[in-house]
């Protein structure tokens, strides 16, 4: 909903064409920076598929809205002058709008024109990604239960980092049930099991990624499966991040982004309840954790009866709105800071050069 930062996750980039998922790729498309091959539509173009489309699209947008237009004036003229009768007036609107309403329905689907379902499900989870469009997961969806169906296999590690980029730390909120629904799909017997093998593949791109004003929703995800999974290490790693955000959420004024933050730790609190277990140090760094929680999170209140609920509710989209305006003030201070830096380095390099001559 919000976009202040860049939101895009950052994670290292795939080997293989996302298009031609078990070859490995040669380029970047000059638009979208999809991974490509020399293969098939990947040959020798500087584009990808999903983009030329993407330009057929918008030109088929410009025709259909001077379609309408061209319509609306020309029926307008017809019963101005008196030359159609009145009661086509409705008739003319919904002959301009049928146009505009086809293109908007291929708006999605159109930019896989050309390419089979196994090749559009990464480009559209890269779309996900790059865009914070859920129809795009839909797509993606549709097209690998499509090539399911049609005995493909989609287990590849591109589209495990197509669902990791795309759904796991995506900002867009998918369905709950997104990780059941793909395990069926690429072939493993649980979405828990899905889950953990994306999240161990990419363990250190996911902790640089779970922090405050980035994926929102994907901590507690990761701590349950660091938790089920037993892995010492890993839960090493996660608490030490966790702990750092939090010291810097501790130390600072609480905006949005750590807000958002909190509450995903609290989500979290069950699993880190059963990595504190495992050993002292562990137990440590958790104790350490909770403590730094406490000083700025406020638990969720449970409304005694309705006219409460709404009281509660009121008063929480006030508080959003004034973190929302801290996390604001914030980024601009940044920027100030940041353009400040940059043109007193650039003084500096003036003396130097001056001094030279
Ligand atoms: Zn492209
Ligand atoms: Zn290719």
């Amino acid at each position: 909903m919000f976009k202040l930062v860049n939101s895009h996750a950052h994670v290292s980039v795939p080997k293989e064409c996302g298009i031609h998922l078990d070859i490995t790729a040669e380029k970047k498309c000059k638009a979208c920076g999809l991974p490509m091959c020399n293969t098939g539509v990947c040959n020798a173009q500087d584009y990808c598929k999903i983009c030329k489309n993407e330009r057929f699209i918008f030109s088929l947008t410009k025709v259909a809205s001077q379609l309408m237009f061209f319509i609306f004036i020309f029926g307008g003229l017809l019963i101005l002058t008196g030359s159609l009768d009145k009661k086509y007036f409705t008739f003319i609107l919904f002959a301009g709008i049928i146009p505009i309403i086809i293109v908007q329905r291929v708006k999605v689907s159109g930019l896989f024109r050309g390419l089979t379902p196994k090749q559009s499900v990464y480009p559209a989870l890269y779309r996900l990604h790059m865009g914070n469009d859920i129809d795009f997961y839909h797509e993606a969806l549709s097209r690998a239960v499509k090539a399911k169906k049609k005995g493909e296999n989609l287990n590849y590690p591109i589209i495990r980092y197509g669902l990791l980029q795309g759904v796991l730390l995506s900002k867009v909120a998918v369905p709950s049930s997104w990780s059941d629904e793909w395990a069926e799909i690429l072939g493993y017997e649980s979405g828990d099991k899905l889950e953990e093998e994306i999240i161990n593949e990419f363990f250190d791109d996911i902790l640089l990624n779970i922090r405050p004003g980035k994926s929102i929703g994907a901590l507690p995800i990761v701590a349950k499966v660091v938790a089920r999974s037993k892995n010492k290490e890993n839960a090493k790693k996660l608490l030490l991040a966790i702990k750092d955000h939090l010291t810097d959420i501790a130390s600072d004024e609480l905006d949005y982004f750590g807000d958002e933050y909190l509450r995903d730790v609290f989500l979290a609190e069950d699993y880190l309840m059963e990595i504190k277990n495992w050993d002292d140090e562990l137990r440590k760094l958790v104790d350490e954790i909770f403590e730094l929680h406490s000083q700025k999170f406020e638990p969720p209140v449970v409304p005694r009866n309705q006219r409460e609920a709404f009281q509660l509710m009121s008063e929480e989209a006030a508080r959003q709105q004034k973190l929302m305006q801290a996390a604001l003030n914030k980024s601009q201070k940044e920027i100030v800071e940041l353009s400040k830096n940059q043109s007193s380095s650039r003084k500096l390099g003036e003396v130097s050069l001056e001094e030279e001559e």
